[in-house]
C-alpha cells in the first residue's frame, strides 16, 4: 500500500482516486470549494447551469463505460439524447457576399441549416452547391493519394473542401479557439474529429441525412444533473479522502518521499494545471521545461446562463461575426428537469475568453432565441492550445517524472483538449501501473 496525493478533484483526479483507493491510502486536494472542475454544474434559479459546455458524452469507450457503470446505474440514469443541432448563418451579414441568401429552405425558428452542414448541402443555393460538388470531386480524387495533413486547417479543407471551410469550419473554430487553425496540430484533436469521406458526404445528401456515418448523432446524458451527477457519486465514494479549499502550493522530493505542502506521500498524481507546475514543483527534472510551459497558449470561456424561447435544438452554432458568442447550448432540451417552473426553457450562451456583464447583456439583446440573462461564470483556463511541439514535450515531462513517482493526467495537466470520456480513459491508463 502506498500513500498517494492527488492534486485536483476534476473528473481526472476523482477517477484516479476512485480507482486507487481500494489498494492505497489516497488523499485528494482540491483548490475550489466544490469538486468537478470543468465538469461542474450548479443550480441557478432552480435550473441546471453547466459552467463549461454541457459535458454531454458524444461517445464513450469500453473502459470509460465500465468505470462509469461502477458508479452510476447506467441503464436507469444515463439517457441517449438525440442531437438536433443547427448552424446559424448571417444572411446579409456574412463577410463573403456570395453567400447571401444562400438557403432554399429556411428553418422556422432561426435562419439556419441543420448540422452537420456536410449532410445538408442540398439545402444551399445552387451556385454554392456547385462549388461544393466540385470540391468533393477533388477530395475524392485525392483521397487515396494525399498525404495525411498535420494541421487543423489543412485537414478540414482536405475533408470538406474550401467552400465549406470558408463558410463554416474556418470561422467557427477560429471563433472558439481564437487561434490560427493553420498552426494547430491535428494531433490535438485526436479521437474527436469524425470527418466523413467524400462518398459519405454524397450519400448523406442523396439520402437527406439518413446516412449513419456521423458518430455523434446522439449523446449520453445523466438525467439527474449531467456530468455533475458522476462527480457527486465519485465524491461520495471517496468520502473524507477529499479535502476541498486546499490550493496545493509546494511539492518537493525528500529522499524517496514526496512532500505535498509538508505532508509525506510515496507518489503524487498531478491532475491540475501544467502552467502552475513549475511554480509548485521543486525538483530539477522540471527546470528544462519552465520556459516552454510558460510559452503555452490558452483561452478561457464565459458561459452565460439564460432563459430561452422554446425551441427544438440541442446546440446552435454561430460561425458569423455578428455575434461574439459561438454557441448556444439548449441544456433545457437535454432533460426537462434542467428547467424550472419559472424558467420553462434554459440554456447556455458560450463566449471564448472574458466578456463583461454589460457586454454580455448587449450581445444577448441581438441574439436568436431571445435569451434573458440569469447568471454567468468566467473560467480562465478552458482551452489549452497546442503547438506542434506540445504533445512530444509533455510526454517527455511525464516520462522524466514518472520514475520519481510523479504522474501527470488530465485536460490542463497534459494540455490536451480531452472530453470527459478521454479524461477518464487517460486517468485510468495513468494509474494502471501504480
Ligand atoms: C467549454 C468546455 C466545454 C466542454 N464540453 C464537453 C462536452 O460537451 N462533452 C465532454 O465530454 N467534455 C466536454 N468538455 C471537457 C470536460 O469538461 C473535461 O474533459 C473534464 O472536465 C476535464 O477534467 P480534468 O479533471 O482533467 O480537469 P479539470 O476539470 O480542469 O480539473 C482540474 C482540477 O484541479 C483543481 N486545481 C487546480 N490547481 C490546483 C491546485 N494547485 N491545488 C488543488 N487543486 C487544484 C481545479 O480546481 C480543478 O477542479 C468541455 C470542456 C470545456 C472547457
Amino acid at each position: 500500500m502506498s500513500r498517494i496525493a492527488i492534486i485536483g478533484a476534476g473528473i481526472s483526479g476523482l477517477t484516479a482516486a476512485k480507482t486507487l483507493m481500494e489498494k492505497h491510502d489516497v488523499a485528494v486536494y482540491e483548490k475550489s470549494q466544490t469538486a468537478g472542475g470543468l465538469a461542474q454544474s450548479i443550480k441557478a434559479d432552480g435550473c441546471t447551469f453547466h459552467i463549461c459546455g454541457a459535458n454531454s458524452m458524444k461517445q464513450i469507450c469500453d473502459t470509460t463505460r465500465k468505470f462509469i457503470e461502477g458508479v452510476i446505474n447506467f441503464d436507469e440514469e444515463i439517457v441517449e439524447v438525440k442531437r438536433n443541432s443547427a448552424i446559424l448563418f448571417e444572411n446579409g451579414e456574412v463577410s463573403k457576399p456570395e453567400f447571401h441568401g444562400m438557403f432554399k429552405k429556411k428553418m422556422t425558428e432561426i435562419e439556419g441549416v441543420p448540422s452537420p452542414i456536410s449532410s445538408h448541402i442540398y439545402m444551399l443555393q445552387p451556385e454554392i452547391q456547385k462549388r461544393i460538388v466540385s470540391d468533393i470531386f477533388q477530395i475524392k480524387a485525392k483521397e487515396k493519394s494525399s498525404r495525411s495533413p498535420k494541421f487543423l486547417a489543412t485537414y478540414l479543407k482536405a475533408k470538406y473542401g474550401q467552400t465549406l471551410y470558408d463558410m463554416f469550419f474556418g470561422p467557427y473554430y477560429e471563433k472558439v479557439w481564437h487561434s490560427d487553425l493553420r498552426k494547430i496540430p491535428l494531433r490535438w484533436l485526436e479521437g474527436r474529429l469524425h470527418a466523413p469521406t467524400a462518398d459519405e458526404i454524397i450519400m448523406a445528401n442523396f439520402n437527406h441525412d439518413k446516412a449513419q456515418y456521423l458518430a455523434a448523432r446522439t449523446f449520453l446524458y445523466d438525467i439527474n444533473g449531467g456530468a455533475q451527477r458522476l462527480v457527486n457519486k465519485l465524491v461520495e465514494a471517496i468520502g473524507d479522502r477529499l479535502t476541498l479549499n486546499h490550493v496545493v502550493r509546494d511539492i518537493e522530493k525528500r529522499g524517496d518521499k514526496w512532500l505535498v505542502d509538508g505532508m509525506e506521500y510515496d507518489k503524487v498524481i498531478f491532475c491540475a494545471n501544467l502552467k502552475m507546475l513549475p511554480k509548485i514543483l521543486h525538483t530539477p527534472e522540471i527546470e528544462p521545461y519552465k520556459e516552454y510551459i510558460a510559452s503555452l497558449k490558452y483561452h478561457g470561456t464565459t458561459s452565460v446562463f439564460c432563459e430561452l424561447s422554446k425551441n427544438p435544438y440541442t446546440e446552435i452554432y454561430l460561425p458569423g461575426k455578428e455575434h461574439r458568442a459561438h454557441k448556444i447550448i439548449c441544456t433545457g432540451n437535454f432533460n426537462a428537469a434542467n428547467n424550472s417552473e419559472s424558467h420553462k426553457m434554459t440554456g447556455t450562451v458560450e463566449f471564448t475568453d472574458y466578456i463583461s456583464e454589460d457586454d454580455i447583456k448587449d450581445e444577448l439583446s441581438r441574439m436568436p432565441l431571445n435569451p434573458v440573462y440569469i447568471t454567468h461564470r468566467y473560467t480562465e483556463y478552458t482551452h489549452p492550445i497546442q503547438d506542434i511541439e506540445t504533445q512530444a514535450t509533455v510526454t517527455k515531462i511525464k516520462d522524466t517524472l514518472k520514475p520519481t513517482g510523479f504522474y501527470i493526467t488530465g485536460l490542463l495537466a497534459e494540455w490536451e483538449q480531452y472530453n470527459v470520456n478521454q479524461a477518464i480513459a487517460a486517468a485510468l491508463k495513468t494509474v494502471e501501473t501504480i
